[in-house]
């Protein structure tokens, strides 16, 4: 048994686990220029009206499906360039979701669509009521570098679905790939109405300075506030797809060897940089080591003989000195890993037992191949190690039984739940992707993404007659009585 019980971090001496906002980057009069420019273009687009018709809005989701299907070689090879994305696991987790989400809203999108009636109230009678789904109108999309194809087209989809016009800017982290997107785009989808403005921090900071009505960004949480701020200059409403520590409980009576190989394959999968990675292990301590021999195998097995196979590279030389960082200030015990290639920039998938609660490594978001396991005492110690930190994007459970699933959805709030796996509550067609507090605002995926980006317009119709003289003044105790009984 590992043994390096420790008590919990009070309350007090809680860390914030978002680092504070960057200052806003200067743009220079070029970035200025080509932002007004994009977004003066997509907003005639919208203006033209044509963005609202059902005809354009399947010619873009169809668009959206052959983009991936026939630039699949360049999107998978910029990928590759990039940060080595393995092929299969680039098409699997970036490319293939795109087509599926553009392919099953062309099927639901006219009952979306459709107004619902509502009914009118007793006072509007004759009269109908009914609300209406209309676009929001030019909507701006910022997406992060982990994922680069699926962030940024997937918001896409749910955009010209709901009829809007868009600037999409893709993170300059993965240049290869952002390059891909804008030869592909204006190859595919109406090159009017849907510009892609390729360029760094100073680029989106120009963008966030045009009245776009909506802005959909996917990235950190410090970014986050930087955009909600941008967006409040302008009243634009947005969509905040976050970060955060998403935490894996791992209850004493779960399946030891199905939940080792499940959390093993979320934190190897893109090497750890995943929103929705499972970030940290909490485990009833009779089960500790159980879990961590299960885990051992289970690392070993996925990345097979040859690793150079299976291993997204980190992203870049900044991210890799932030990871060693991480593991230099964890604490704890490193049963597996530990090293850093600085020629293959790769992180050896490596646990950490109980780390120190006031490290880094268990107050960032950790966004690699590290994966702390913290042994608790109780099932309450577990959801109060939760509550500890921000709202997370996912939490995952992993247990047998029904009564430990009910009190744990009960005491903790996170974006969304994965019962028994991990990650794969993002590809339910019918759930709603999105975060909670510090991990987000807002959700999309097939139909919440395009309620997300519509605005349901409420439309009461009354008759001009007969046109009743009790609503109106001057009022007296007859009307009053009246009214009353009506109201
Ligand atoms: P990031 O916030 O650094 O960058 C995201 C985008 O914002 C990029 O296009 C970048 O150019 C732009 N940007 C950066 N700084 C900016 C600023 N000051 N003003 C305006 N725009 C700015 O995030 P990242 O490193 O690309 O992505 C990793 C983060 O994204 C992680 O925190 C991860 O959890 C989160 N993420 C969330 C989801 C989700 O669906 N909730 C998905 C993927 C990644």
């Amino acid at each position: 048994m590992v043994d390096t019980a420790r008590p919990a971090t009070p309350e007090a001496d809680r860390h914030p686990t978002a680092a504070p906002p960057p200052p806003p980057a200067a743009s220079s009069s070029e970035d200025s220029r080509q932002a007004e420019k994009a977004f003066t273009q997509v907003r005639a687009a919208f203006r033209s009206g044509r963005t609202r018709t059902v005809s354009w809005r399947m010619a873009q989701l169809q668009g959206i499906e052959r983009l991936v299907r026939e630039g699949e070689g360049e999107l998978l090879s910029a990928l590759a360039d990039d940060f080595g994305k393995p092929r299969v696991e680039a098409w699997l987790t970036d490319l293939a979701p795109v087509g599926a989400e553009a392919a099953a809203t062309r099927r639901h999108l006219r009952r979306w669509m459709r107004s619902t009636r509502v009914f009118a109230g007793k006072t509007n009678l004759p009269g109908s009521a009914w609300t209406v789904p209309e676009p929001l109108g030019t909507v701006l999309i910022i997406s992060p570098w982990n994922y680069p194809v699926q962030l940024a087209l997937a918001p896409l989809v749910a955009a010209v679905s709901a009829g809007n016009a868009v600037v999409l800017k893709p993170s300059e982290l993965t240049p290869h790939t952002s390059a891909a997107l804008a030869r592909l785009v204006p190859r595919y989808v109406d090159p009017q109405a849907v510009v892609v403005v390729e360029g760094a921090v100073e680029a989106a900071t120009a963008l966030l300075d045009q009245p776009f009505d909506h802005i959909f960004f996917t990235g950190s949480t410090s970014v986050g506030r930087v955009v909600m701020a941008a967006a409040a200059k302008h009243l634009a409403s947005v969509t905040l797809e976050l970060g955060g520590k998403s935490p894996a409980i791992v209850a004493a009576d779960a399946d030891i060897d199905i939940a080792a190989r499940r959390i093993a394959w979320g934190k190897l999968l893109n090497s750890g940089q995943t929103c929705i990675a499972p970030d940290y292990v909490l485990v009833e301590r009779p089960v500790t080591d159980r879990l961590l021999q299960a885990l051992q195998v289970e690392l070993g097995r996925l990345q097979g003989a040859d690793p150079s196979a299976t291993r997204t590279r980190i992203v870049n030389e900044r991210h890799l000195h932030r990871l060693e960082s991480l593991l230099a200030g964890a604490g704890g015990q490193v049963v597996t890993g530990g090293t850093v290639d600085h020629d293959q920039r790769w992180v050896e998938p490596t646990i950490i037992v109980d780390p120190d609660p006031d490290s880094e490594l268990m107050r960032d978001e950790i966004f690699g191949p590290i994966l702390p396991v913290v042994q608790v005492d109780s099932l309450q110690q577990a959801v109060e190690e939760v509550n500890r930190h921000d709202k997370p994007l996912a939490l995952y459970l992993f247990t047998a039984s029904q009564q430990v699933e009910d009190r744990v959805l009960d005491a903790t709030t996170s974006g969304g739940v994965c019962i028994n796996h991990v990650m794969m509550h993002f590809n339910v067609p019918g759930l709603p992707f999105g975060g909670v507090g510090a991990s987000g605002l807002g959700a999309y995926h097939g139909r919440a993404g395009f309620e997300e980006l519509s605005h349901r317009k409420p439309v009461l119709r009354r008759t001009a007659r007969p046109d009743l003289p009790l609503a109106y003044p001057p009022y007296d105790t007859r009307k009053e009585r009246l009214l009353r009984r009506l109201l």
